[in-house]
């Protein structure tokens, strides 16, 4: 049976869907499924004498959705940490008299699987069906996928802390329980401001963390998730003078650029940096950036000699899927730093992983 979570809104496991299909029902209209597979088909997978109609409204890949402009700004901003060819989310009429729409998103239920990146298109499909009639969320036992979704959602309607909204959940279904994984991903959900914000820095580190356990897997190195390189977005700002930079329109109040030393050509951008705490050893770059006033009566032991940044466009070896290497200047060739999947030690100590890492002695550091 669905358990009622808020007015319009239920949890339930996949009986309960397979239920609702199949016999319609006075009070549910709309079904968000993330279970393994987003087809239909899964249902009679699951239980043979289970056969349940669709009709088949969309299918959004990854790259559909990144290349949408119509939420404006530059596509570069809806980069996910999924790969191009992925399925995003599939739209159908489906079950007694088609009547339920479903959506379905592929999710598997592991520690490493990537909840943050589709939670945009779950909370947005569960808002618009509450608005419009009452929605079921099911996974498989009703117990993690759906409930890590749930709980997402109670945290961005009611401006609820993770650990909040996973209480209140409990009082409507006190066996919820989502995996390790997505409770830290609803933690960073809440960090960013109960919004997935491809542009902040907790989101960018997630990326990468992605990126390193692919590599790690051994996948081929997908380098659409590589950051735009600066030196090719702001042409202008290359080498140009000041004057003609704030005519770009982008927002360039207190930006710091990155420019190789040699050329001047400009290689990273303030955004790209990913900062660490110096001295932080192993732990220095998980995403709970922590800042210790221990280590300030010597700050002159955590200086940090380089910069680390995300991946960026210009880095042809790391493209190439090389494990280490140098980092070269696109323009003069000039050596610029390193990189290595497997992590570098910073001159403070901290070790960061993985690792693409700029010589602050190879750059001209600047607001302008
Ligand atoms: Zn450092
Ligand atoms: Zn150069």
């Amino acid at each position: 049976m669905p358990y009622l979570v808020r007015e319009n809104l239920f949890i339930g496991d996949i009986a309960s869907a397979a239920d609702v299909l199949q016999n319609g029902s006075n009070e549910i209209t709309r079904i968000l499924s993330v279970v393994s597979s987003a087809s239909i088909s899964f249902f009679s997978d699951w239980r043979s004498n289970i056969s349940i109609n669709a009709k088949e409204i969309c299918k959004v890949s990854v790259r559909d959705f990144e290349s949408d402009d119509s939420y404006g700004g530059e596509s570069d901003d809806r980069r996910t940490s999924l790969s191009p060819d992925k399925l995003l989310y599939a739209m159908e009429y489906a079950g007694k008299d088609l009547k339920c729409l479903r959506m379905a998103v592929p999710l598997r239920d592991t520690e490493n699987q990537n909840l943050l990146d589709y939670l945009n298109v779950c909370l947005d499909f569960i808002e618009k069906s509450r608005n419009e009639g009452s929605v079921l969320i099911h996974c498989f036992a009703g117990v993690s996928r759906s409930a890590a979704i749930m709980t997402a959602y109670l945290m961005r309607t009611e401006q609820l802390s993770q650990e909040d909204a996973l209480e209140s959940l409990r009082e409507s279904c006190e066996f919820v329980c989502p995996n390790d994984g997505f409770l830290d991903q609803l933690k960073m959900f809440e960090v960013m401001g109960f919004k997935v914000d491809h542009s902040s820095i907790i989101y960018k580190r997630f990326r990468l963390k992605v990126l390193g356990d692919s590599y790690n897997r051994g996948e081929v190195i997908d380098s659409s998730k590589f950051a735009a390189d600066p030196g090719i977005l702001l042409p202008k700002a290359n080498v140009s003078a000041p004057s003609e930079i704030e005519s770009s329109s982008l927002s360039l109040v207190d930006r710091k650029f990155y420019r190789c030393k040699k050329c001047h050509r400009l290689v990273a951008l303030q955004e790209n940096a990913l900062d660490h705490v110096p001295g932080e050893g192993e732990n220095s770059f998980g995403w709970r950036r922590r800042r210790h006033a221990c280590h300030l009566s010597k700050p002159e032991e955590f200086e940090c000699s380089s910069i680390f940044v995300e991946p960026l466009r210009w880095m042809k070896l790391v493209e190439e899927g090389a494990l280490e290497g140098k980092l070269f200047c696109n323009n003069c060739e000039g050596r610029l730093g390193c990189f290595n999947w497997s992590g570098i030690q910073c001159s403070c100590g901290s070790w960061i992983k993985p690792a693409f890492q700029l010589h602050k002695s190879k750059l001209d550091i600047s607001r302008v």
